[in-house]
């Protein structure tokens, strides 16, 4: 089926791909239109990866032109994400027979390496090297084993493999030798410019596998690159990252069945050993946890009907003793904590009904009275808070019609005045505000249709300029932010 790096950090995080074409469409707009074929062709597959016009992604690939009139090959500058800009470079060959396949290019670009590169290939071809151009010797040297990863088995089809006498010093003698079985025969090339065989099509979806993607931010808050992609039962519907000195945890809950898992976080951002794993009741829809003293808290609630549960958490990262536990009204869809000076704060709220609640947090950890107490208006399903600072905010986004608020904390934990308030698209599932350096940032996703936006918050905690915008797959449902020695990282769930 094909090769690929085995470096993560070189996979497209969620296939996403931002490109631009460098080339004048004025002077050569068949080497344009050519590349835009290539781009649609990739796109068309329904292999996770998408290919995007450039707005501010840092990491891109830039389409070049090679020069010459009548050069036939292209090139692409490295296998997966280099980081930064990346150049393919395509002929400006007028010649509709060009056989420079720039889908091949691109696919190096994705982290794809050379079908008669696998470890395996001297049980399909034998390669006549005393026939190979001496300057291209190196493309046909196979790969030790140690950077990539053969997926499935030998593809004589593949769109990444040479054709029989691809850099041939004598082009009437094949470059590769193998028996004559049907496989070979399409070393002829048969597969058309923009065609990929189905061993291609299944080695490109490796690249975005998984229903668990972790990325590293930039120190800017842009998405960078990937740590780490997991294939996990389904369910998973709340995740919450806490640190205990040095290390770090992530805390995973199904509202389906009550399971739970807390997992250690490596310090490169992927995530590590199980070091926690209990059945617990079904329904828990909410979760936020809240430092006392050093000493971490789970608090945990029912939508459906209003039971709440507050656990400490031990030393260990293991989820200890209920201190706390009540039955409160149903219908509360938020909970999240923030601090002032030391003292906890719990914020709730319905989406139903626009009711909210702002509960002091008292000193053991239990939750204490009712603060404040407000009628909003119905349908907010995003609230999370920020500080800068000394000073909090509330963010508050309806996924139906694309509302939103920040609202100004005051030093009582109360809801004080609204400080940004606009409208956007609908449709936002996901929002996390989340801070590196300082610098605080909104990160906003679509479930249904994968979309991504990323911004700044500026100093008086108005929603600032958009940093980072991608297309990703659809399907993500809980998102957390966390950071460790080496950066900050988000995790991903596909429910
Ligand atoms: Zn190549």
């Amino acid at each position: 089926m094909g090769i690929i790096t085995s470096d993560k950090k070189a996979y497209w995080p969620d296939g996403c791909v931002p490109f631009q074409i460098d080339i004048d469409n004025s002077v050569f707009p068949t080497t344009v239109n050519r590349i835009n074929t290539a781009v649609a062709a990739w796109n068309d597959l329904e292999v996770g990866i998408r290919l995007i016009p450039r707005t501010t992604q840092t990491n891109y690939i830039s389409f070049q032109s090679l020069g010459g009139g009548t050069l036939d090959f292209c090139s692409s500058t490295s296998a997966g994400m280099a980081g930064g800009i990346q150049i393919i470079l395509v002929p400006e060959n007028p010649n509709p027979a060009v056989s420079c396949r720039i889908v091949h290019e691109i696919g190096h670009a994705l982290g794809m390496i050379h079908e008669h590169t696998r470890s395996d290939r001297d049980d399909w071809v034998t390669i006549d090297f005393d026939n190979v151009e001496p300057l291209k010797v190196a493309n046909f040297v196979k790969a030790n084993g140690t950077g990539s990863i053969d997926v499935g088995s030998y593809d004589y089809s593949s769109m990444m493999h040479y054709c029989r006498r691809s850099f041939a010093i004598d082009p009437s003698k094949d470059v590769f030798i193998a028996p004559p079985t049907n496989g070979y025969a399409n070393l002829l090339c048969s597969l058309g410019a923009y065609e990929f065989s189905l061993g291609d099509q299944a080695t490109a979806a490796r690249f975005t596998a998984g229903n668990t993607h972790v990325y590293k931010t930039f120190p800017h808050g842009e998405v960078n690159h990937t740590v780490d992609m997991r294939s996990w039962s389904a369910g998973w519907t709340i995740t919450a990252p806490f640190s205990i000195g040095s290390k770090n945890y992530l805390f995973f809950l199904k509202e389906g069945d009550g399971w739970m898992i807390v997992r250690e976080i490596n310090s490169d951002g992927s995530i590590g050993e199980i070091v926690d794993n209990q059945d617990w009741s079904s329904g828990w829809t909410s979760a936020a946890i809240y430092t006392i003293w050093g000493k971490n808290h789970l608090f945990l609630l029912k939508k459906g009907d209003g039971r709440m549960h507050v656990n400490e958490i031990n030393a260990d990262g293991t989820i200890g003793p209920i201190i706390d536990n009540k039955d409160w009204s149903s219908g509360w869809t938020s909970a999240s904590t923030f601090a002032i000076g030391g003292q906890n704060y719990l914020f709730l709220l319905k989406e139903s009904d626009g009711q909210m609640h702002v509960n002091r947090i008292n000193a053991d950890g239990t939750i204490g009275p009712i603060i404040d107490n407000k009628d909003w208006s119905s349908g907010w399903t995003s609230a999370s808070t920020f500080a800068i600072g000394g000073q909090n905010y509330l963010f508050l986004l309806k996924e139906s019609d694309g509302r939103m608020h920040v609202n100004r904390i005051n030093a009582d934990g109360t809801i004080g005045a609204l400080v940004d308030n606009r409208d956007w698209s609908s449709g936002w599932t996901t929002a996390k505000t989340f801070a590196i350096g300082g610098q605080n940032y909104l990160f906003l996703l679509k479930r249904g249709n994968g979309r991504m936006h990323m911004h700044q918050i500026t100093p008086n905690g108005k929603i600032g300029s958009m940093i980072d915008l991608r297309m990703w797959s659809p399907g993500w449902t809980t998102v957390s932010f966390y950071s460790t020695v080496q950066g900050t990282y988000v995790s991903m769930m596909k429910a």
